[in-house]
Parts: structure tokens; C-alpha cells; sequence
């Protein structure tokens, strides 16, 4: 998509109700959500680039009911019934932002086709079989996940060496881009005031800083992900680990009768270094991964995202996982920051105190998450109580990531050995005991 011309920056001081920073996802969810339920709020996004510079417009698209704590860690945060809450609120996002999308006119190519997570060696078929005991334990039915023999599997994506797969419907895809693009325009014809290349020097109590003046507001909103570690003082709260995306050119109609995904299922497999895809409206693969380091002090430079041996490495994995693409071109290649806390769990909040809130640390689980985090910093910023301010998720605080060089040198350990891992699952077929190990680092 071609560049949108820039809204203005601010130009001196403003008085507010709400003041949130940074227009990706959470920023313009918590904004839209804000206006509908209140239109007399005076509410101000100051956002350093343009609207959904960050990941919020680069993501691999999928507007998943994935949350990335697991079950067992969010009823440690609160307990089972308040874990399985958690869980069907994701679903239920899934198909609110499909709803917000159909009721605002927003055209982001929007498909409900669930995802398929292959299986393609007999240590993914370990993990798969282990995930849908997992699901079943916690009440996760046949119509939320299952499990799918070869030839049912290789039905949906006709991908190489399938021994199974899962499959749960709780997945659609979206042009990340024509979201984020759109629900800028929703909060605008809304009211909200939304100030482009407005950078803020630092988020206080009342007060957001900026080159251009002081926003005075009851509520501030710390929306900047993988961001933030350039804020004073937020220096080890999210470490940003880089994800990068190829996409091919579109795939001719007799290539899409041999490879399949006719829903347009997201797809992903069992390895232990996250891949993602998915099939665009217009017919290209949009094709992802991790494996980019994590660069020492947090460090985010706009030349880490493009990292040559990411995008060959990525475009190996996606012919060997689908042969017939070897002579199709890559057209697109691009790359942005997660924001990881140190204990994986993503959270949302509001201090009552400082009147500070916050959302974030989403890993690659943002899409939907975010519209979670718009709707439960609308009721807690309104004082709404309601289930969404009781999710476990909600006032958590994660620990602080470790100084460096330990951060350093603990993130890209272990990235690394989650490669190594697959490499030794590839050669031995069996399971890999190092990726246990360290999981716990890198998801
Ligand atoms: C390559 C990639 C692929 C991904 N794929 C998926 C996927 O398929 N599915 C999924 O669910 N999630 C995915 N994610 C994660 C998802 O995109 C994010 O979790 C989500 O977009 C986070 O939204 P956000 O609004 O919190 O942060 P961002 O979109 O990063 O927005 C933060 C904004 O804050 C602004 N900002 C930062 N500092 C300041 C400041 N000081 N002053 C003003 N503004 C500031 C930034 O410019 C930015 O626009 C992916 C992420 C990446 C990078």
C-alpha cells in the first residue's frame, strides 16, 4: 500500500481527558472504544511516525484466539475458572474484531478460516498429540481444536512430509495494514485527536511530554509495545525480539488447486522457531518467522528489520514446506519488533494511584489481543466494572528483564538453541530435550 500522507503533529499545549501514546492496535482500540462508549471524552493519540508504523502494520496477519501465557500460568495469575475466562475472551475477540470491522466499513480482507498447525516430522506429531491433551484438559471440545490424521491434514495444505496436523477454527486473517489504516479513520470521524509524528519524551502522572507541547490528561496510556524500552525509565520492562515476512507474487489458480488453503486457514507447523503464513486476498503467501537476534541494550535500528540470511532462510523454509512454490517469485520482504516480558505473559492495567495505564507484551499475539486491551482499558478507565476488568491478565506485572550483557546473552541463547533443536529433530526424528531448556526465553 502506498504511504498515507501524515496528520499533523501537535503544535503547543492541550488539555484532555485521555492521552494515549502510540496509534498501533492498542493505541487506536482503547481510543475507539473510549469514543463509542463516552463521545464526550476529549481523547488525544500522540504517535512518534504515522499510524500503525509499528507492528500493528507490518504483522503476519493472523487475528488469532491465541493468548501467549498459557492456560497453567494464567490460572497461576488467578485460578481456573478465571484462566478459562481469559481463554473464551480470546475467542470472542476474534469475532469482535470482525464485527468492528463489518459495522465501520473497514475493507482489511477479513476471513474466519482457522488455522492449521502441521505436524511434519514424528516429534511435531509428539507436540500436536501433547497440545490437544492439554486443550482437552482444559475443557477445549473437538469444534475449538482437534486433532487431524495425514490425508485430512494434507486436505487443507498439501504441504511436504505431513504426518498430521491441529486444526481450530479460532483464526482469521487480516491485511494488518488496511486494519490498523481504518480504525485510524474511525477514531478521527469519532473526534479523537490524532497527532502524527508527535514523539513522547516521557509519560507522567497528568502529563505526556512532546517537542511540540504538554498534554495535561487524567488518564495516560502507554501504548508503544516494543517501543518502550526507549521510554525513561521502561528500559527492561519488553524486550523487542525481531519477526520478519517475506510475500510472494500471487500464485496462479492451478497452483492454489494443488496446495489448498481454499478458506484461507493460516498455517504454521510444530517446530520450535515460530513460522506463520497465510494465504492473502490477493492470492500471494505472506510468510514469517524469528531467528533475527535480539540486539544488545534493546536497541531498535529501521536496518534490523531486513536481515538477508532471515529472508533466504525463510524462503528455503517455505519451499521445503511447499515444493511447488521453487520457481515463485519473492516479491515483498519487511520485519518489526515484538514487545517480550521477561515471564511471556502479556498484560493490561491502570494505576488509580498515578492514573497511569498500560497494555502490552503481546509476543506475536497482538492482533487480537490489543482489541482485548481497548475494550478492558475502556471499562477500568470508566470505571465499568465488569468480567473483562476481572481477567487474570489484568493488573499483572511482569518482572523486569535482567541487565545487560545477561539479556543479551540469554535472548540469543536462546533463539539459537531452538534452531539447533529443529536441526537435531530433523536429523534424529526425535524429540529435541534442548529446546525444553530454554523455551522458557524464547516461547
Ligand atoms: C513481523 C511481525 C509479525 C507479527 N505477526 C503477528 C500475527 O500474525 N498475529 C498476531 O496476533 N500478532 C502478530 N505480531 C504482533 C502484533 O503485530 C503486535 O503484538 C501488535 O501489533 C502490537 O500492537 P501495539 O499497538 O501494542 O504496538 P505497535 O503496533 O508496535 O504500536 C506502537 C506504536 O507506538 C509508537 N511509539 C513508540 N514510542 C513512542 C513515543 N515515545 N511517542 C509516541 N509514539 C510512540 C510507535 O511508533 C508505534 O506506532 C507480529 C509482529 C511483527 C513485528
Amino acid at each position: 500500500m502506498p504511504p498515507a500522507a501524515p496528520r499533523p503533529p501537535l503544535e503547543g499545549d492541550l488539555d484532555v481527558d485521555v492521552a494515549i501514546v502510540g496509534a498501533g492496535f492498542t493505541g487506536l482500540w482503547t481510543a475507539y472504544y473510549l469514543a463509542r462508549a463516552d463521545p464526550g471524552l476529549r481523547i488525544a493519540v500522540c504517535e512518534a511516525e504515522v499510524a500503525g508504523f509499528g507492528a500493528s502494520g507490518r504483522n503476519g496477519g493472523w487475528c488469532s484466539a491465541l493468548f501467549p501465557a498459557s492456560a497453567s500460568s494464567l490460572a497461576a495469575l488467578s485460578d481456573r475458572s478465571g484462566a478459562l475466562a481469559q481463554l473464551e475472551a480470546m475467542r470472542e475477540s476474534v469475532s469482535e474484531v470482525g464485527r468492528v470491522l463489518a459495522e465501520e466499513s473497514i475493507e482489511a480482507d477479513f476471513a474466519r478460516g482457522g488455522t492449521i498447525s502441521l505436524a511434519r516430522s514424528p516429534a511435531q506429531l509428539v507436540r500436536a498429540r501433547a497440545e490437544v491433551e492439554e486443550a482437552r484438559r482444559w475443557g477445549q471440545g473437538e469444534d475449538e481444536v482437534g486433532l487431524l490424521d495425514a490425508a485430512e491434514a494434507r486436505g487443507i495444505l498439501a504441504a511436504s512430509s505431513v504426518h498430521g496436523a491441529t486444526y481450530t477454527p479460532d483464526c482469521a486473517v487480516v491485511h494488518p495494514l488496511r486494519l490498523v489504516r481504518g480504525l485510524a479513520g474511525a477514531i478521527v470521524r469519532l473526534g479523537v485527536g490524532l497527532h502524527e509524528h508527535t514523539r513522547v519524551l516521557s509519560i507522567g502522572p497528568g502529563r505526556l511530554v512532546t517537542a511540540g507541547g504538554v498534554v495535561r490528561a487524567d488518564t495516560v496510556v502507554r501504548a508503544t509495545e516494543g517501543y518502550t524500552p526507549d521510554l525513561p525509565g521502561e528500559h527492561r520492562r519488553l524486550a523487542p525480539i525481531y519477526s520478519l515476512v517475506i510475500a510472494t507474487d500471487p500464485l496462479a489458480p492451478g497452483l492454489w488447486e494443488r496446495i489448498g488453503l481454499r478458506r484461507r486457514e493460516t498455517f504454521t507447523d510444530f517446530r520450535h522457531l515460530l513460522i506463520y503464513g497465510q494465504r492473502t486476498a490477493d492470492d500471494r503467501i505472506v510468510f514469517g518467522g524469528r531467528g533475527a537476534p535480539y540486539h544488545f541494550g534493546s536497541r531498535i535500528r529501521p536496518e534490523f528489520d531486513r536481515d538477508r540470511r532471515v529472508f533466504r532462510g525463510l524462503r528455503k523454509s517455505l519451499v521445503e514446506l511447499l515444493p511447488a512454490l521453487a520457481d515463485t517469485a519473492v516479491t515483498h520482504a519487511w520485519g518489526g519488533c515484538l514487545g517480550v516480558p521477561r515471564d511471556w505473559c502479556a498484560s493490561v492495567g491502570l494505576d488509580r494511584g498515578t492514573g497511569v495505564a498500560w497494555a502490552g507484551g503481546y509476543v506475536g499475539d497482538g492482533v487480537s489481543t490489543t482489541n482485548l486491551a481497548g475494550r478492558t482499558l475502556r471499562d477500568l478507565i470508566l470505571q465499568r466494572d465488569t468480567d473483562l476488568v476481572r481477567l487474570p491478565w489484568v493488573g499483572h506485572h511482569s518482572p523486569r528483564w535482567e541487565p545487560e550483557p545477561l539479556r543479551w546473552l540469554g535472548v540469543n541463547a536462546g533463539l539459537r538453541t531452538m534452531a539447533a533443536a529443529d536441526v537435531e529433530e530433523r536429523m534424529t526424528g526425535r524429540p529435541s530435550r534442548l529446546a525444553r531448556l530454554v523455551s522458557p526465553l524464547v516461547g
